[in-house]
């Protein structure tokens, strides 16, 4: 089981990730940054993959994938 961190700090919340994840785990409702930015947050590990998908779209390099 694979699972992801999301940097709040450099997330803008564009929800690319949100789109490209096949899972849907990751979900637009995470707190907010100190930029005053709405991050998203990751549901959970149960179903993600590892595919990574969300990883590659974030322009802000804002997630990491642990396998
Ligand atoms: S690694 Fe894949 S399955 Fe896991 S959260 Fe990212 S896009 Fe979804
Ligand atoms: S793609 Fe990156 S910057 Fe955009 S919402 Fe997802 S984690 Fe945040």
């Amino acid at each position: 089981m694979a699972k992801i961190t999301i940097d709040k700090e450099k997330c803008k919340g564009c929800q690319l990730c949100i789109t490209a994840c096949p899972e849907c785990l990751i979900d637009p409702s995470g707190p907010f940054n100190s930029f005053g930015l709405k991050a998203v947050k990751f549901k959970g590990a149960k179903k993600c993959k590892g595919c990574m998908l969300c990883a590659i779209v974030c322009p802000d390099c804002a997630i990491e994938v642990f396998k």
